[in-house]
């Protein structure tokens, strides 16, 4: 039980059909970029969620059948028995700490392309393929039903096989059970098509076929969706919906809610705050005594108390709050809150599924790395050595190391040439929607401030000779990016040679020190990350008229993979930024900007005032550069080891710096 008995009624244990999960902590299914590929890594990851205090810890969407296979993403399977040796990986890590592992069984329909079974998808209809394929699906017959049904119970049973506790069905998400839901899908004019009762006789039947497969042994849980299309947000359209679960109210063990929106109900914090979903679940409870669990991006103890003390759910849902911190719930548990390393909302760790690799996450650099690095979140190495050793900078990067070698016991010393710690972080987290950047700083100085082994040194910018004044065995050099004047980037590798006056070109570093431009704004977006969507927000609501041009055709295209580019656009189109794609900037005169387009080099002039050039960065690497030069000259003091770690190696985005710094400490003297 916890030390603090307020939050006593999180560590209750629940019950879920045939089994009990120890606590109210349910690490809801996610994608981890691991899958069927890396069955060991994903072992120890869903393990050290286990360790780290979650009572039920379950898969990715995993695949019954290979007519469901979402190559080139790894998705988890169970088609055969080697799947069910390598799931049983992941089943043991988890009973091994005492929590239940839930599978979210899965059939992909429209949504899948098969690209490496090269089956063909069958769906309610026949209907385009809506990951982008020039494919159609096969519309099911009865015979295809029938199979289906066949696989889903085959599966069930291989799941229990592997060990699984909680077996899902999972209609969401737009995979194939959730379309035979839909009336704007589902035109079908069986038995399966039609009435409301019809549209749910196929899930009905899956949960059927699997509590008889399995339902003795395992917990079944329905995956659904408590909206039935996208509305406003917070303002759910329940339409058919609350009838459809009425309908199935009681059948399963467990009801895990979601809700139409992808983008709202894994939004960045940009866009959506902690505990988003709580209007969608208004009705869920009323309608069936089945335990329910819904996500929120839940990090306050007391907004999970809140919530289960409310009755809007029995369980705190989370993915992302485990993934940044897997021992989330132990820290409640010993009364440790202030330790809880908070997710800040930005969605990197999705960007492993979009880009079928390995996931990462911006707070927590051990993720994924728990088996192939043996890293553990909470433990590292103590120090081999009485070495002292001397951060500079203390961005996120040097933050980082600060923290983790002042954890492994090194004599710490962490100069920063500011009054504020933090860098970037501090400095991005006063753009629009990004104050929780902060929690990147915070959560590292205050595990630094209780350290009796770190001295800080704030307002003190280090020059070469400085830096061998402090006679420190090793020297880190963390000092960071700033963004580039040049129009130097990815459409213009060289620079961008006509730009005058000088007075009126900007970047973004100008803009959050609060230096302003004049007139009408052209935001050059040639980075296609948050920043410049940012910066034009910002100066759109400081009553700028911005234009944002980008060389790709959309605004901010990269952070598609973060779920967040289609409200970016949006966001920007609403409150009337206009947005001008698929050109260059190639000029600018204090009057106009000369645009190209990227496909046919054709040119075309857009009076504006000033231009905030978003392109790319440069490493503050001087610094490190003078002190290599003067170790290889041999001079007096020279440390042991000089290295440089984060956007002063490499510019690139908050993740990478707070991993490089991670991994710095993990390697010192080994
Ligand atoms: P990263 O993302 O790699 O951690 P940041 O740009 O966030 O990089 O942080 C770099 C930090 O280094 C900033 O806070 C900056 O003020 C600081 N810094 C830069 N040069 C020096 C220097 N010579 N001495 C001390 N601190 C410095
Ligand atoms: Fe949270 Fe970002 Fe980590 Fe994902 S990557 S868990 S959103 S901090």
């Amino acid at each position: 039980m916890p030390q603090d008995p307020r939050y006593d009624v999180l560590f209750e244990p629940v019950r879920i059909g045939p089994v009990t999960a120890k606590n109210r902590f349910y690490q809801v299914p996610h994608c981890t970029g691991l899958g069927w590929l890396r069955p060991r890594r994903l072992a120890a990851l869903r393990g050290m969620k286990a360790e780290g205090g979650w009572g039920v810890v379950c898969t990715e969407y995993c695949s019954i059948h290979p007519s469901s296979d979402d190559l080139p993403h790894p998705y988890a399977r169970l088609w055969d028995e080697d799947d069910v040796k390598a799931l049983a990986l992941m089943t043991e890590a988890v009973h091994a700490h005492g929590a239940l592992a839930g599978v979210e069984l899965w059939y992909g329909g429209a949504r899948t392309a098969n690209l490496y079974s090269w089956e063909v998808s069958m769906d309610v209809a026949s209907i385009p393929n809506i990951a982008g394929n020039p494919f159609q699906t096969r519309a099911m017959d009865s015979a295809d039903i029938r199979a289906f049904r066949t696989w889903h119970r085959e599966a069930a049973k291989r799941a229990r096989h592997a060990g699984f506790d909680i077996v899902y069905v999972y209609a969401t998400h737009e995979y194939l059970l959730s379309r035979f839901l839909s009336p704007k899908f589902n035109t079908r004019g069986d038995e399966y098509g039609g009435s409301l009762e019809n549209r749910v006789r196929l899930i009905r039947e899956i949960i059927e076929d699997t509590k008889e497969a399995v339902g003795h042994d395992c917990a079944v849980a329905v995956r659904f969706s408590a909206d039935e299309r996208i509305g406003k947000d917070g303002a759910p359209v329940h339409g058919e919906r609350q009838d459809m679960l009425a309908l199935l109210a009681e059948l399963p063990d467990l009801w895990d809610i979601n809700i139409s929106d992808y983008s709202y109900e894994m939004g960045v914090s940009r866009f959506v705050k902690e505990g988003a979903l709580e209007p969608y679940m208004a009705y869920v409870k009323s309608v069936t005594s089945k335990p329910v669990v819904t996500v929120g991006r839940f990090t306050s103890p007391d907004t999970m108390l809140s919530q289960i003390k409310r009755g809007i759910v029995d369980f705190v849902g989370a993915a992302r709050p485990s993934i940044a911190d897997p021992f989330l719930p132990r820290k409640i548990e010993e009364g440790r809150i202030d330790e809880i390393r908070e997710c800040i909302g930005c969605n990197i760790c999705y960007v492993g599924d979009g880009k079928s690799t390995p996931l990462r996450c911006t707070q927590n650099p051990t993720i994924g790395e728990e088996w192939r690095r043996g890293w553990h979140p909470e433990r590292i190495a103590s120090k081999t050595s009485e070495s002292k050793v001397l951060i500079v900078g203390a961005g996120p990067a040097g933050l980082e190391a600060a923290r983790a070698l002042g954890q492994r016991g090194y004599a710490v010393i962490l100069a920063e040439a500011s009054r504020e710690l933090g860098g970037r972080v501090t400095a991005e987290s006063r753009m629009p929607g990004l104050s929780e950047w902060t929690r990147v700083r915070d959560y590292r100085l205050q595990q630094i401030e209780r350290m009796t082994n770190i001295e800080i040194y704030r307002e003190s910018e280090l020059t070469a000779d400085d830096v061998l004044a402090v006679g420190a065995d090793h020297v880190v050099i963390a000092t960071g990016a700033a963004w580039r004047r040049d129009g130097f980037g990815r459409s213009h590798i060289g620079g961008i040679t006509e730009l005058e006056p000088q007075d009126r070109i900007f970047t973004p570093d100008d803009i959050m020190a609060s230096r302003r431009p004049e007139g009408r704004v052209l935001v050059f977006d040639d980075d296609h990350y948050y920043m410049g969507a940012v910066v034009a927000e910002c100066l759109h609501a400081e009553g700028a008229a911005v234009t944002l041009v980008t060389p790709e055709d959309k605004a901010a295209a990269w952070s598609a993979f973060t779920s967040e580019q289609i409200r970016t656009q949006k966001r920007l189109l609403e409150i009337g930024v206009e947005i001008v794609t698929a050109h260059g900037l190639s000029a600018f005169d204090g009057q106009a900007a000369r645009l190209v387009c990227t496909f046919t080099a054709r040119t075309r002039h857009l009076p504006t005032e000033s231009v905030v050039l978003v392109t790319a960065r440069q490493p503050n690497d001087s610094l490190y550069h003078e002190l290599f030069k003067r170790v290889a000259a041999g001079a007096e003091g020279m440390p042991r080891t000089l290295r440089r770690i984060g956007d002063c190696d490499a510019p690139a985005i908050i993740a990478a710096a707070v991993y490089a710094g991670h991994r710095y400490a993990r390697e010192l003297d080994s």
